[in-house]
């Protein structure tokens, strides 16, 4: 997982939060009336999808964004559930864009403490001060130094998220090794400027990709 910037909320939000807002909230808090079935939230997709050229902000992966439906199709996640969080139904500051299975792996859960917020606003919360990752396992893991409870919400975080699953960690593990394969090939005077251009926005994996180009520094040896 990276930070990502959501950018300002769009025209147009406010306006369906006014229209839809009070339904969600009396079906999921006090159930009166039918399960609401305005979406509108998809309308913002793309300009969600637009911070990251649609690579989901959960796994780092990128986005079918031609199809509708299956684990790679695009959508809108609400970072706090629906169902726990109706109030937050047409919060952009609630809104993550997200693969479709990342979305149903998270479900309608909230654990006690929460997940790690890819667009958390305050720095000391941001991904990068959770995560770290395991060269020789391929393993995203909690940072060493995190105090018992901000370890949990890690776990909580990489365990729902099933961000260590085979298939997401074997991904992860070539888009590294293909950076790795591309810094032996340059001259040292070249290669921060290499890492950068593979950390960006628009990179799979570019979170993990920034860990291990941190451990390198790190460890000089970059
Ligand atoms: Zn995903």
């Amino acid at each position: 997982m990276r930070w990502v910037d959501r950018g300002p909320e769009p025209a147009g939000v406010a306006e369906y939060a006014g229209r839809f807002t009070q339904g969600r909230i009396d079906y999921f808090r006090s159930r009166v009336g039918q399960r609401p079935t305005d979406f509108l939230w998809v309308v913002f997709r793309p300009a969600l999808a637009s911070r990251t050229d649609s690579i989901c902000w959960y796994c780092e992966q990128g986005c079918d964004t031609h199809v509708e439906s299956g684990g790679r199709a695009p959508t809108v996640d609400h970072f706090r559930p629906l169902s726990c969080f109706p109030e937050l139904a047409y919060e952009w500051s609630n809104w993550v864009f997200s693969c479709r299975r990342c979305n149903d792996n998270k479900a309608n859960k909230w654990p006690d403490l929460g997940y790690v917020d890819p667009c958390a606003d305050d720095v000391s919360d941001r991904p990068d001060r959770y995560f770290d990752y395991d060269v020789l396992t391929g393993d995203v893991e909690p940072r060493s130094e995190l105090s018992p409870t901000a370890k949990r919400r890690a776990w909580d975080t990489i365990d729902d998220l099933g961000l260590n699953k085979l298939d997401v960690k074997i991904h992860r593990m070539e888009c590294i090794q293909e950076v790795m394969n591309g810094l032996i090939s340059r001259p040292i005077s070249e290669r921060e400027a290499f890492i950068e251009s593979n950390t960006g926005r628009a990179v799979e994996h570019a979170g993990a990709i920034g860990m291990v180009a941190k451990q390198l520094r790190q460890a000089r040896r970059l």
